[in-house]
């Protein structure tokens, strides 16, 4: 469809006029959108999304809300600076803080209930029991947090976990209701005017004098003074020469489970895998590392080599003994790349990006979509 079939109202209304296009409505870009109206209150704003409601990650995560297991940290110190990871670390629990002033505990049901670093052998248990001091030191210096990690091998039995040696909580951190943190982002841009356009996909951006024109795959165009390019994961279409790859993540959860005893988040062989409780439910994803070239992907197609594993790993070591259905499996994309920090952006004057969060755009995306609506001069 093109601009000739439009009237004249709604070519003023919607297409014309805008100030901030921003491609993309997960929790980076409708942060984005809340910041530059907090910063310019009379900015026209339009958000374009793909789907009939958000179709990335932001939607389709696990909701852990978190900032750093030990083995996270340990094996990000063998590629990163202790710098780096440190202020990576400190951008995720500020990101968190940002998320909660934002959106509101209740909002997004967020429960501090810890999270847990699960260990099968005693090998790599010890390498982390014997750092913990150390760590302990450099959350306090960097977080403010006291004794964030401790040894949690008494809570294993009462969690009902199965081959499971030990432990270690990170007792700052928590889980979240990823729908209803979502929900509540769009309604609060929609109460500050934020026009939001679903099943728009962005096809490419071009140059018209002062202003960009911005394609759509429907024929659709909109004339913008400047365009956000907030698509994570899929965000090659429109810039192929970013430094950012799908990664796509598979995740089942169960039907209500009566009386189970997990409580809490969890990750499991250095992070490959994570689980949670869900209310009376247990959310269960990874296995991304069974496969990682197959997994560099777009499509949300589940695999029956990486399903299998999250079924073995469900009944042998989560719910040992334990009768549950599977209620659903689904899969996601995640942007990822070389490095494993956000890539924040002007690409040209008046073009923006802010992409690749990884497996920590929970704890990210507040912060990254305040800095991208920042750059706004
Ligand atoms: C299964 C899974 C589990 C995860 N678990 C956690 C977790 O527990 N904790 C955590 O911190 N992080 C987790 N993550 C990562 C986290 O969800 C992401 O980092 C975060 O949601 C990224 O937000 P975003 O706004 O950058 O991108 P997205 O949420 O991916 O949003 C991008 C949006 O752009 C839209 N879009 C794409 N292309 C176009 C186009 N051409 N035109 C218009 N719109 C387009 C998409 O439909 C999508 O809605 C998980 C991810 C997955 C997939």
């Amino acid at each position: 469809m093109n601009r000739t079939k439009l009237s004249y109202w709604e070519r003023e209304q919607y297409f014309t006029g805008i100030d901030v296009f921003i491609a993309g409505s997960g929790i980076v870009g409708i942060n984005a959108a809340l910041q530059l109206k907090k910063r310019f209150p009379s900015m026209k704003i339009v958000i374009g999304e793909r789907g009939v409601i958000p179709t990335g990650a932001s939607t389709k995560n696990a909701g852990f809300a978190c900032f750093g297991s030990m083995t996270e940290l340990i094996d990000d110190l063998t590629r990163m600076s202790e710098d780096e990871v440190l202020a990576l670390v400190e951008r995720r629990f500020r990101g968190l803080a940002r998320l909660r002033n934002m959106v509101g505990d209740a909002n997004m049901d967020l429960q501090m209930l810890g999270g847990y670093e699960v260990f099968e052998d005693s090998e790599s248990f010890k390498e982390c029991a014997d750092r913990i001091g150390e760590f302990n030191e450099k959350m306090k210096k960097t977080i403010g947090l006291s004794n964030v990690y401790s040894v949690a091998d008494d809570k294993i039995t009462s969690f009902g976990l199965g081959n499971v040696k030990h432990m270690i909580l990170n007792s700052g951190e928590g889980q979240i209701n990823s729908g209803a943190m979502m929900s509540t982002l769009i309604s609060l841009a929609k109460q500050e005017g934020i026009q939001f356009m679903n099943g728009i996909e962005i096809e490419s951006y071009s140059r018209k004098g002062k202003e960009l024109e911005i394609q759509t795959t429907g024929g659709f165009s909109f004339n913008a003074a400047n365009l956000f390019i907030c698509t994570n994961g899929f965000a090659k279409t429109i810039l192929p020469e970013l430094n950012v790859e799908p990664a796509r993540a598979q995740v089942l959860i169960t039907k209500e489970i009566p009386g189970l005893k997990l409580r809490g988040t969890f990750h499991y062989d250095k992070g490959y895998y994570y689980f949670r409780n869900v209310g009376n439910r247990v959310l269960f994803g990874g296995g991304r590392n069974l496969n990682f070239s197959g997994e560099n992907t777009v499509s949300h197609e589940l695999t029956e080599q990486i399903q299998q594993r999250l079924d073995e790993l469900l009944k042998k070591v989560i719910l040992p003994g334990t009768s549950y259905e599977v209620d659903m499996r689904w899969a996601g994309t995640m942007g990822v790349g070389e490095v494993k920090s956000p890539i924040v952006k002007e690409i040209e004057p008046g073009v923006y990006c802010a992409v690749r969060m990884g497996g920590m755009g929970v704890a990210l995306g507040s912060l990254v979509g305040e800095e991208v609506a920042a750059m706004v001069r």
